[in-house]
């Protein structure tokens, strides 16, 4: 089955076997039949033609005399009921199955291809091949009751290579046109101007046929035609649509009936020639009118007889074994019958309507049976549409405890308004910011820049002159502190204890360590600069989760753990940046420069990207109006040539540099931003980095007890900080031994508070120094 697309139309084409070409024989009756020189085969297939030496030539010649063809078959003394039989019938009865058929009579003049094919119109019994396929039609109709059977003729004459319509006297609805003119279009060859005739009966058929002869006969007549140089063509078309198979497939078929001016002047037609042989890839069907028009009913996919009339008279010989050459070539050709299959869209379309309906009363049985109230299975509409976005809503607040499934439409409207809710609650969530903040786009490297100029922001960032990080109006990510993590409950220990001591605002100075361990509320007053690195150091503490340590821990007297005072955090920070700290402090200020520099060039590059937009805007805006006014001017187009002025023209050349311009920019600044989200990450990395190493340094310098340095310090394996409960937890046995000790009489808690912290460090992963320090600290201070 071979499927070709059509515009919206399909064609199929179910492939038969390959067929041959049917080639008969009738010879026509004669008195003077030679039967020394024409023998038929017993099989009645073939046909000997013996030819005496000319005599008249006188010579010896070695010309051949003896011919041998076979045939499909030969007819001698057939009547006109037997020819029908032999050579249509089949034909015909395919045609009602969607095959072409063409039948041809071809032979020379007088030989009876009239006779054969129309028959004498006055006698019933010698009536030919139309009029009984005709009848053979519309009697098969009958016989299919299961199928809606339309049949048209049209009956067209070709003389001297002009297209007659030999049916144009009879009353006819359809396109005239003159002269008519053969057209081929994927369905086929056909005659534009031929009229072709919707008959619904055998009568009105012969009435069709009869006229056609008529007007053979007249205009052969009037115009002087001389009838054996014209062909005529019969063309009999039926389309079948089946009643019980509704599937909107249909067959459609056409019978060419062909009688074909005398063989003595075939030279013309070439192709009919051309045909029998095999040894040609190229048939010249549109040479002449007639094989034109027959282009797809010759041989291709159709059922092709071809009959041939001889003479029976010595005198004919040499015109008889030239046609049955020709009969004999035609035989070789090989056809590919096929069906040609038809999809009417209008009633596929109905019985698609059809199946939705007899599914949507299956699916009503079927919840009738299922104990389910009517189900609608229609379309949403906008109130169902509503009711389930209310449910949505209702879900999401936890007011609706489930969303019951009904069908897979209303399964996915519902996922449909999950969708809607959400992004409605993200824009009201972001407007609500808006109401709230400046939110500025962190890809917006001006306005970061413009930010950080007029000193509302750090080059990281984060916001200036806010000492507890609180009201930050810029959410300028990647802050390294995130405004909506400060909710009152959740706030850290330290925080807790910063947030504290600011409000107490006690005056009397204390000792940094304070800061870091007390929940006294007379105890400290951190100077602004030094709020600013506790703060800068609390954003970094802030990501690792610190847990807030009992705030109701007894309050013990401070013993301190060194003689000297230590030194305020911002104080030592910067000794620690000149001392341990120098190596990764500096690598931090390399990284923040560069970063500093790739935001300058992005922000650069961001306006002058702005700028060739803008010009890009302009140019087109310009270019635009010259081409309204070329086209106002109404000289848009000549010979399919755009005719534009030079002013244009430069216009176009400007917007084609514009455009190049802004992609090369464009990429610049996606290296660009690729580099600073690079730089960021080192910036982000180098910082914590040097904050923890700070701490560790801070808390061993000034803090940690001496005794217990030497535990952990140096050949203890310990380092506080970096090594979490677990990991001191499994140590070896003196370390073990050393650390318990420790616990029992540093813990606050008492030995409870041991498996507390084991159960604690057992399940988390990752262990924030912190933790243990602070742990530690707080049992010291018992
Ligand atoms: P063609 O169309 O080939 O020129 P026709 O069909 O007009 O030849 O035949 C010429 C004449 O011979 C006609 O009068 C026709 O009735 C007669 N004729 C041809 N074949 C037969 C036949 N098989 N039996 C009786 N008459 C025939
Ligand atoms: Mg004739």
């Amino acid at each position: 089955m071979m499927r070709r697309k059509n515009g919206n139309k399909h064609y199929f084409t179910r492939m038969g076997t390959r067929k041959k070409v049917l080639a008969f024989v009738r010879v026509k009756p004669t008195d003077d039949f030679a039967h020394e020189m024409i023998k038929y085969g017993d099989d009645n297939k073939s046909i000997d033609i013996h030819l005496k030496k000319d005599i008249r030539r006188g010579v010896v010649n070695n010309q051949q005399t003896d011919w041998s063809f076979k045939l499909d078959g030969v007819l001698h003394n057939a009547s006109q009921d037997l020819v029908y039989e032999t050579v249509a019938k089949n034909v015909v009865s395919q045609a009602l199955d969607g095959y072409n058929g063409t039948i041809m009579c071809y032979g020379q003049t007088g030989a009876g291809k009239t006779y054969t094919m129309t028959g004498a119109t006055e006698n019933y019994k010698h009536r030919g091949i139309l009029p009984r396929a005709l009848q053979q039609v519309f009697r098969m109709i009958e016989e299919r009751p299961t199928h809606a059977i339309t049949v048209r003729v049209s009956y067209l004459e070709i003389y001297n290579e002009s297209l007659f319509d030999l049916l144009s006297t009879l009353p006819y609805v359809g396109p005239s046109v003159t002269p008519m003119t053969i057209v081929e279009n994927p369905q086929g060859v056909f005659v534009k101007g031929l009229s072709v005739h919707l008959t619904s009966q055998e009568e009105d058929a012969f009435s069709l046929l009869f006229e056609g002869e008529a007007n053979r006969i007249i205009a052969s007549h009037t115009m002087n035609k001389n009838s054996s140089r014209s062909h005529c063509i019969f063309t009999i078309y039926v389309e079948a649509h089946s009643r019980t198979l509704s599937d909107g497939k249909y067959i459609t078929s056409k019978i060419n009936l062909v009688d074909l001016a005398g063989s003595e002047r075939l030279g013309k037609s070439g192709a009919i020639i051309a045909l029998g042989d095999q040894k040609r890839d190229h048939i010249p069907f549109r040479q002449c009118k007639l094989t034109h028009a027959l282009k797809d009913s010759l041989g291709g996919n159709c059922n092709m007889v071809l009959l041939t009339n001889i003479y029976g008279e010595a005198a004919q010989l040499e015109e008889t074994l030239s046609s049955l050459r020709f009969a004999s070539r035609m035989k070789l050709v090989t056809t590919e019958p096929a069906i040609n299959e038809k999809y009417d869209a209008e009633r596929m379309v109905k019985n698609l309507e059809k199946e939705l309906a007899l599914l949507k009363q299956e699916l009503a049985i079927h919840d009738s049976l299922a104990n389910r109230t009517l189900v609608n299975y229609d379309p949403m509409d906008e109130i169902q549409i509503a009711e389930i976005n209310s449910q949505v809503r209702r879900y999401l607040e936890g007011t609706l405890d489930e969303i019951d499934i009904i069908n897979l439409r209303q399964i996915q409207e519902v996922f449909n308004q999950f969708r809607v809710v959400l992004s409605q609650q993200e824009q009201e969530v972001e407007s609500a910011l808006r109401r709230k903040y400046t939110l500025i786009d962190k890809n917006d490297f001006a306005a970061i820049s413009a930010v950080q100029k007029a000193g509302i922001v750090d080059v990281e960032g984060h916001l200036v002159g806010e000492p507890d990080g609180q009201g930050f109006g810029l959410g300028v990510t990647p802050f390294s502190a995130k405004p909506g993590k400060k909710s009152k409950s959740k706030k850290t220990f330290r925080e807790q204890l910063s947030s504290l001591a600011r409000k107490e605002g006690a005056s009397s100075p204390v000792s940094g360590k304070e800061l870091d361990v007390s929940m006294s509320k007379t105890q400290m007053t951190p100077s602004s600069k030094e709020g600013d690195v506790k703060d800068m150091i609390m954003r970094e503490r802030e990501t690792s989760s610190i847990e807030p340590l009992p705030s109701d821990s007894p309050k013990e007297e401070l013993r301190p753990p060194r003689p000297s005072t230590p030194p305020p955090k911002p104080v030592a920070f910067e000794d620690f940046k000149n001392e341990r700290g120098s190596e990764i402090n500096r690598i931090f200020k390399e990284n923040k420069s560069i970063l500093n520099e790739r935001r300058k060039r992005a922000s650069e590059t961001t306006q002058r990207i702005n700028a060739i937009k803008r010009e890009m805007d302009v140019t087109k805006e310009a270019l635009n109006f010259q081409k309204s006014l070329r086209e106002k001017q109404g000289e848009y187009e000549n010979k399919g040539l755009m005719i534009i002025d030079e002013e244009e023209f430069l216009l176009i050349l400007k917007l084609k540099d514009l455009k190049k311009q802004y992609r090369a920019e464009y990429q610049d600044l996606r290296d660009l931003r690729a580099e600073i989200q690079y730089c960021q990450h080192l910036v982000d990395q180098c910082r914590h980095r040097l904050l923890t190493e700070f701490d560790i340094w801070y808390n061993e310098s000034f803090f940690i007890p001496e005794d217990l340095q030497m535990a952990l310090k140096p050949g203890g394996n310990i380092r506080p900080g970096m090594v979490p409960v677990s990991r001191l937890m499994s140590l070896g046995e003196d370390d073990q031994d050393k650390f318990s000790q420790l616990q029992h009489m540093l813990l606050p808690e008492g030995p409870d508070s041991i498996s507390f912290y084991n159960a604690k460090a057992k399940t988390e992963q990752k262990h924030n120094y912190l933790k243990t320090m602070m742990g530690l600290q707080q049992a010291h201070r018992k």
